[in-house]
């Protein structure tokens, strides 16, 4: 039976820490989160971030505008806040409602203010390894390794997704931490092929029983981003839990993986990007 990666303890010592961190600065960081629309999922993540944020003293700000808003009234707002000098970070709760350039409204944000690093600037940082901002998906996984002590210099790691905001970047972090770096996605013939060879396996799908054992090396390192909902309720990963557990020495779960360290690393980045502007 596979060793959790426990997010969630992880996750609540990270929290503590930069609680500790917030205590030792002049003022508080402020964190600017908008949201746009009623997205059911997107309202439970910003929640979430917002109950982060009191737990370590951080302040947030929610902006909720209404869907209808409009490109240019969102533009504004982003404006707005990054000319205040009160407010440290920004960030823009994605999915946007259809008809949103979602890269128009990501690259109006300051990039010094750019808490979940997603602005281009910040994306060419990561790949020549001299960035201010890791997003926060992505350096969770990192994070976790680290704690566990799973060092992937020298393995093989697959990472199965290559959206720009978690399998791009995780891939690159990989690499930067030395490991043989595959990348599979939608058109990538026999996946299991090459999930197969992976001693980490990294999979951000968003697809229910993706990664089934007989796809999985035995002792490997599974890490589980995906988030689905099932429709008995509540969420799950891509990752046949049940089933890859057996046969992976850690394996992260879905609730309490990825996801509380993906909120971690937004605390964490906020903070930087406070001590950054101050
Ligand atoms: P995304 O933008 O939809 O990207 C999904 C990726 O998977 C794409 O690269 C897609 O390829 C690829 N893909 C789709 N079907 C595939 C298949 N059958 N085999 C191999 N690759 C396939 O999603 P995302 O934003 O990267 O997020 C991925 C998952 O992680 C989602 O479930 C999301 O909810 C979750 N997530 C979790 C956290 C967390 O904190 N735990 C944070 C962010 C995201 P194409 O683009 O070529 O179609």
């Amino acid at each position: 039976m596979a060793n959790l990666l426990d997010g969630n303890s992880l996750a609540k010592s990270i929290l503590k820490k930069v609680k500790v961190q917030v205590l030792n600065m002049a003022s508080p960081p402020q964190l600017a989160v908008i949201i746009v629309g009623d997205n059911p999922a997107s309202r439970v993540y910003v929640d979430n971030k917002k109950k982060d944020c009191a737990v370590c003293g951080i302040v947030s700000y929610e902006f909720t505008l209404p869907e209808d808003i409009g490109e240019d009234k969102l533009l504004a707002l982003i404006r707005e806040l990054n000319e205040r000098c009160d407010i440290h970070g920004i960030l823009v709760q994605l999915p946007l409602p259809e008809g949103y350039d979602i890269q128009k409204i990501i690259q109006a944000i300051s990039p010094e203010k750019d808490v979940d690093a997603f602005h281009m600037l910040n994306v060419g940082r990561i790949l020549n390894g001299e960035y201010s901002f890791l997003p926060c998906t992505p350096a969770g996984v990192i994070a976790m390794l680290d704690h566990y002590g799973l060092d992937p210099k020298g393995k093989h790691a697959v990472v199965v997704g290559h959206s720009n905001i978690v399998g791009k970047p995780m891939a690159m972090m990989l690499l930067h931490r030395h490991a043989t770096v595959t990348i599979c996605h939608i058109h990538t013939v026999d996946l299991a092929a090459f999930t197969r060879q992976a001693d980490i396996l990294v999979c951000a799908v968003g697809k229910i029983g993706l990664i089934t054992a007989d796809m999985v090396k035995p002792g490997a390192v599974v890490i589980d981003v995906g988030i689905n909902r099932k429709e008995a309720g509540g969420i799950c990963g891509d990752v046949d839990f049940d089933s890859v557990s057996q046969i992976a020495s850690y394996i992260s779960p879905v609730p309490g993986g990825v996801g509380p360290m993906t909120r971690a690393m937004l605390m964490q980045n906020t903070i930087k990007a406070a001590s950054m502007l101050s």
